[in-house]
């Protein structure tokens, strides 16, 4: 491919983006399509020569969309956002288009200039505390990660770090492989699998506690749970805390959990994938209260904040464990530039992911983001009164911008018409076992998403209950 057709081939793709975006609204939010139809579309052997991208481009429509579930039609009301927006698209093409990678400063200054940058605003607009910041006096800071996943695994094995270093230094009589046998971290059972995947990695013990009526992970409850793993002569090093669970968006209590670890000398992690966003607005800092008790603190801007994946924000209060964590022979040259961003990361290189950051901040500015953040905050609340106001259903929690609700009746009900509604197809809604109900959790996603939006899923939900329990006879 030459430079006029490349011009070509990457016009006609903005063109197409703009007009996908311009008519999602229109597309079926599910795909109509069974298991192995690709297979079936596509040929068994690459080409042996080269094709035209027209051709392509005509695939996607034929082959590709049928089988996209479309995660930012304003009808689409599961998991969670993944990020999208005009700056991030723009800032993803031009970081493939630049391509530049980078290790270590000597390798790209500009790639890792940026992210320190970029990273300090972010944490500036979350209102993180000063010792989070790459620009700090202190041994703070923060970089973009991969995912929420890799974060926790990354808190996770500095905190092992930590321990071992403290027993150590303590005098301990054990051996290091002892006391690697012995460690045992704590989350809740509302927490994301990646949390408990996130132990498995690391070959540690990860319990998972039960949660308070609102699904929350509470001081008392951890304190027991370290007081039996003791008696047991097991080491306590590590709490994976959520701020806005999965399920529930619900938020783990850090300023009681912070004492503890305080006390008990615990790496703090918290995972806010979703709701870390929410902290652009002051007046949800409320739930940060305890932060200065917390060793490292990750969100995904690619889930709330409009910026497409991978984005994951990640900061340390002292960045020196997971440094001497990943310590290799590399790590011991004299650095020329700090942060060496590859020794506090999984991967070796990292891609200019800064860039679509920087847009999107930039282009938005802190104003946008806290007006996305409420305008969705709104919508879900605007989701709530709807189900409040009807008798059938109760609403269970409700935060941000997930709304969890439930029919007053069998859970075998509540199962028929979530299965009714997807089987329709015209919104996705996703069902969620919490404290043994089954709930429907429907979340605000997509950025489209307007108030009469909301009106439509409300009324898919709402007609579908009483088809099925005219069915039913009830
Ligand atoms: N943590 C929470 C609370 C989540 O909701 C999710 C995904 O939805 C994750 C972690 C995993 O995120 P990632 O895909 O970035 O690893």
């Amino acid at each position: 491919m030459n430079i006029p057709e490349f011009k070509e081939f990457a016009s006609a793709s903005i063109d197409y983006i703009a007009d996908y975006c311009e008519n999602i609204r229109q597309l079926p939010v599910l795909p109509d399509v069974e298991p192995g139809y690709l297979s079936k579309a596509l040929p068994k052997r690459a080409p042996e020569k080269g094709e035209s991208w027209k051709t392509i481009m005509e695939d996607i429509n034929k082959s590709i969309v049928p089988g996209l579930t479309q995660w930012h039609s304003p009808f689409f009301h599961a998991f969670f956002p993944t990020g999208q927006s005009y700056p991030a698209i723009v800032g993803e093409l031009l970081m493939a288009g630049i391509g530049a990678v980078a290790t270590k400063w000597e390798s790209s200054p500009a790639v890792v200039e940026l992210e320190v940058r970029v990273m300090d605003w972010l944490a500036k607009i979350l209102g993180l505390p000063e010792e989070f910041l790459n620009c700090s006096e202190g041994p703070g800071g923060g970089l973009i990660q991969n995912a929420a996943s890799d974060s926790t695994l990354v808190g996770i094995l500095s905190g092992i770090y930590k321990k071992i270093q403290q027993l150590i230094d303590e005098g301990s009589p054990l051996l290091e492989w002892q006391i690697r046998e012995k460690l045992v971290a704590y989350t809740s059972k509302e927490s994301n699998s990646s949390v408990e995947k996130s132990g498995m990695i690391a070959s540690v013990k990860m319990r998972l506690l039960s949660t308070d009526p609102e699904g929350s992970l509470r001081g008392p409850t951890l304190e027991d749970a370290i007081r039996n793993d003791k008696a047991a002569g097991l080491i306590p090093f590590c709490v994976v805390a959520s701020l806005g669970t999965t399920g529930t968006c619900s938020m783990d209590n850090i300023k009681e959990i912070g004492q503890i670890c305080s006390k008990e000398k615990l790496w703090l992690h918290i995972d806010a994938a979703y709701a870390g966003t929410a902290f652009a607005c002051p007046e949800y800092r409320y739930i940060l209260n305890g932060i200065e008790n917390v060793d490292s603190f990750n969100f995904n801007p690619h889930k709330w904040m409009l910026v497409n994946g991978d984005c994951s924000a990640m900061w340390f209060r002292n960045c020196r464990y997971v440094e001497e964590a990943f310590k290799t022979k590399a790590t011991l040259k004299v650095p020329k530039y700090q942060p060496e961003f590859e020794h506090m990361q999984i991967p070796d290189v990292r891609r200019f992911r800064a860039l679509k950051l920087w847009f999107v901040i930039r282009i938005y500015g802190v104003d946008g983001i806290q007006k996305h953040v409420r305008r969705q905050v709104n919508l879900a609340k605007y989701l709530k009164e709807l189900v409040d106001a009807d008798p059938r259903f109760e609403v269970v929690i409700s935060n941000l911008g997930v709304v969890c609700f439930r029919l007053l009746a069998e859970d075998s009900i509540t199962q028929a018409i979530l299965e009714r509604i997807t089987k329709r197809k015209n919104i996705y809604i996703m069902p969620y076992y919490f404290k043994s109900q089954l709930l429907f959790r429907f979340v605000v996603c997509s950025r489209f998403t307007l108030r009469e939006d909301i009106d439509k899923s409300w009324n898919e939900i709402s007609t579908q209950t009483s088809e099925v329990l005219k069915i039913l006879g009830k």
